[in-house]
């Protein structure tokens, strides 16, 4: 389930928001504004992305599984 994050236009809050639809309303907590930037996903782009690819490269055995799981028990294919 994908989270993102939101800086609000008109206030400058960011917040988070799991969005499960397309056509969910996001809205500023703070002032209730729709206007907002996306920021990048939490999953596909962490704030500190640089130390997070470095370990997660690391991890990639020779396996070559990026998820660090053993081709025979990988659960997350
Ligand atoms: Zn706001």
């Amino acid at each position: 389930m994908p989270i993102y994050e939101y800086v609000c236009d008109d206030c400058g809050e960011r917040y988070e928001r799991i969005v499960m639809s397309q056509r969910q309303k996001i809205t500023c907590p703070k002032c209730e504004s729709a206007k907002h930037t996306i920021q990048l996903s939490v999953f596909a782009a962490p704030a500190n992305g640089g130390k997070s690819s470095a370990s997660s490269s690391s991890s990639a055995g020779p396996s070559g599984g990026s998820c660090g799981c053993t081709p025979r028990t990988c659960g997350c294919h």
